[in-house]
């Protein structure tokens, strides 16, 4: 360690990424990545690229691709933001809205990166228990005692919260900011925040290109919002990092957003095939939570967690296993790949659990 590391970096404990292995003869199960590859429009895309124009800085205002996200959600231009990936941008989002000593709010069981950015910021976490079942009982928030981060459908678990649940606690915390982090939202679609922008101004919507769109190769994110909270959100990136997204990544996200028959064919894929590998694991005896997500969360009724863990990876399957918290430490969460991975995986799974 530098004698010059600050106190604050020295005491930081950074988000673990799943393993991404250098070599590629693992079935890749461990990150939610999307089986299939993008749109062909992105292809044609990077191949319409201008390869002299790179020497020239990006759009900072990124204006083509948030246009085109805006055409695709059906709102305006400017109560949207664009990011290096959903992650950059709750990073600015803490920034923007969090101040030192703020209290935030999340559920016990959810994506380890907030605790990172909470810790980052200087600000103080309440952890609200999901139930036994990890559903998240809405009426834990309300009066939160501070600004509160979901995401929906959740993860590692897969569950979503109906939008209606979602608006109880937005009213009943007009006075602090909900982030709902949508990840995994195009795979189900019906639980979008998406219609309670228009109705709320304490809402924050992320967005990614790194799971459902196959992109996760490429880093870019979006935020909706009020624009009030977009302003917010420029306010820190260009107190940052005012070129935040490239040339490349600007063609390929606007070329995504606008395949939207692309995205729905693969979504479809990836959903029926986590349709008929549920039962398969049922059948084995292990229970799945309900999965709204390209994923699905699991526990065998008899054997550890980090047992199956080890098998599968012997057996060149990589799927990701959560040491904290305590409570999910025997579960498996198993990124949904093509049928003939999920095939693979149900075969080499008979053969551990017999
Ligand atoms: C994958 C994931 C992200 C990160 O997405 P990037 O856009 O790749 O940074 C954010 N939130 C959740 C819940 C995720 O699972």
């Amino acid at each position: 360690m530098s004698r010059f590391i600050s106190p604050s970096t020295a005491a930081l404990k950074p988000y673990t990424p799943g393993e991404q292995p250098r070599v590629t003869q693992y079935i890749k199960l461990n990150t939610n990545e999307s089986p299939y590859p993008p749109s062909p429009r992105v292809r044609e895309a990077i191949d319409a690229l201008a390869y002299e124009d790179l020497r020239l800085y990006p759009d900072p205002d990124v204006t083509g691709l948030r246009d085109a996200i805006a055409a695709a959600r059906g709102i305006s231009q400017e109560r949207v933001f664009v990011g290096g990936g959903s992650d950059e941008i709750l990073g600015y989002a803490f920034m923007a809205f969090f101040e030192r000593g703020d209290t935030v709010v999340f559920p016990d069981v959810t994506y380890g990166f907030y605790p990172v950015h909470a810790q980052v910021c200087g600000l103080e976490v309440r952890t609200l228990p999901l139930r036994g079942d990890f559903s998240l009982e809405p009426s834990d928030y309300y009066g939160a005692p501070g600004h509160i981060v979901l995401a929906n459908p959740n993860a590692p678990t897969g569950i979503a919260l109906p939008p209606a649940r979602l608006e109880d606690i937005l009213r009943a915390n007009p006075d602090r900011l909900i982030i709902v982090d949508e990840a995994y939202t195009d795979f189900s679609p019906q639980n979008t925040a998406r219609p309670l922008l228009d109705l709320y101004d304490n809402l924050l919507i992320t967005r990614t290109f790194s799971k459902a769109y196959g992109l996760a190769g490429m880093r870019i994110g979006c935020a909706l919002g009020e624009p009030g909270l977009i302003s917010a959100l420029n306010c820190v990136k260009y107190a940052f990092n005012p070129y935040n997204l490239d040339r490349v990544s600007i063609a390929v996200g606007t070329a995504a957003v606008s395949d939207t028959d692309y995205l729905q064919r693969t979504v479809d894929m990836i959903l029926a095939t986590r349709d008929w590998f549920v039962p398969e694991l049922e059948a084995m005896g292990f229970s799945v939570l309900p999965s709204a997500a390209n994923f699905v969360f699991v526990r065998h009724a008899t054997l550890k967690g980090a047992y199956i863990y080890d098998k599968l990876r012997e057996n060149g399957i990589l799927v990701r296993i959560f040491a904290y918290p305590e409570r999910i430490s025997d579960h498996l969460r198993v990124s949904i790949g093509t049928d003939g991975d999920m095939r693979r995986v149900t075969d080499i799974l008979k053969s551990i659990v017999k």
